[in-house]
């Protein structure tokens, strides 16, 4: 490991503005980060592809100048006692380290996967202890209960996404509608790595952390940079429309610059501000980068994917109505 927590720092510094961190607020992440008695982090994964872990770990290490190892940014910049896809222990030697902040209570949950309630759980079995199948149903129930605080990364966490989508018998949802508790919601998918930081960010600081109806925070999925509150939907900010003109619009994909309403995109009623945000850090582009780095940039419609009624029932490439 060779990041610390003074890397964690210098890359929240790097991010201030994406991450809403003026220099005072820098200062007492700064403090937040030297206290030992920070609060734990546990990391469990559910019904989902992992997608959201492994968009962590992409999107720091392709940026020169800021940490190159996400394993080590969340091993020592903050206590992060179980992540089943890159913790080193394994078997009862983690689950004890998980129990013990458990039984301390007062964690950060973060929760990647939404939840199979059918056939009693067992379609998401996350552990074994004492001879004893630990269901991802149950272990969610349990460890909701006394952590400090949920955050659901993704939109499977979120609200249930692919594996609650079509006819999959495993009966997923989204943790809040599992738990009934309060959780707050990185919805996307994958998840946007910045926005995941800016969410421990935000909890180390001590900060307030207003949610929409939906459970996701306000400053990420309804204001735009520059903090007006005007609607963020994909389509206002598209650079296909830029005047909403009447752009031409795509026939076929490939066609640079013209609306791919007919070709299903959702831009027109998905709240995110993915074109700054998956640009690089504040939509800054790393030298070198291709200035397209999201999905309508590359001519791909947007597919809604931080709504709760992503995927739903439509094709895809097919124009899409509410
Ligand atoms: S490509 Fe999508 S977001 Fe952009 S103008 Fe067309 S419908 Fe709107
Ligand atoms: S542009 Fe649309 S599909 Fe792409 S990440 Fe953003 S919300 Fe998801």
């Amino acid at each position: 490991m060779s990041l610390t927590r003074r890397s964690f720092f210098r890359y929240c510094t790097l991010s201030a503005a994406v991450l809403g961190l003026d220099a005072l607020k820098l200062r007492l992440l700064d403090e937040a980060l030297a206290n030992p008695a920070a609060p734990s982090v546990i990391w469990l994964n559910g019904s989902s592809c992992t997608g959201c872990s492994v968009s962590f770990l992409n999107r720091i290490s392709d940026v020169p100048g800021q940490p190159t190892d996400v394993v080590d940014v969340v091993g020592n910049a903050i206590n992060l006692v179980f992540h089943p896809t890159i913790m080193s222990a394994a078997g009862e030697t983690a689950i004890s380290a998980l129990k013990q902040a458990y039984n301390k209570g007062g964690y950060v949950l973060v929760l990647e996967g939404a939840v199979p309630t059918a056939f009693d759980g067992h379609a998401c079995v996350v552990w074994k202890y004492a001879g004893q199948d630990v269901t991802y149903q149950q272990a969610v129930q349990e460890l909701t209960a006394r952590a400090l605080v949920t955050i659901c990364v993704g939109t499977c966490a979120s609200f249930g996404g692919i594996p609650a989508s079509g006819s999959n018998p495993t009966g997923a949802m989204g943790v809040h509608q599992f738990t009934g508790r309060p959780t707050i919601n990185i919805s996307g998918c994958p998840a946007n790595p910045d926005w995941v930081v800016w969410a421990v960010v935000q909890l180390l600081l001590g900060n307030p952390i207003p949610l929409d109806a939906d459970g996701r925070p306000v400053a990420l999925y309804s204001t735009n940079y520059d903090g007006s509150p005007d609607v963020p939907v994909i389509h206002n900010k598209c650079p296909r429309n830029p005047n909403f003109t009447g752009t031409p619009l795509a026939l076929n994909f490939g066609e640079d610059g013209h609306c791919l309403q007919n070709l299903g995109c959702r831009g027109p009623f998905t709240k995110a501000r993915c074109k700054a945000a998956w640009n690089g850090i504040g939509g800054v582009y790393p030298p070198g980068a291709h200035p397209g780095h999201w999905c309508v940039g590359v001519n791909a419609p947007c597919q809604g994917c931080v709504e709760k009624t992503f995927p739903g029932a439509d094709p895809f490439h097919e124009p899409y109505t509410l």
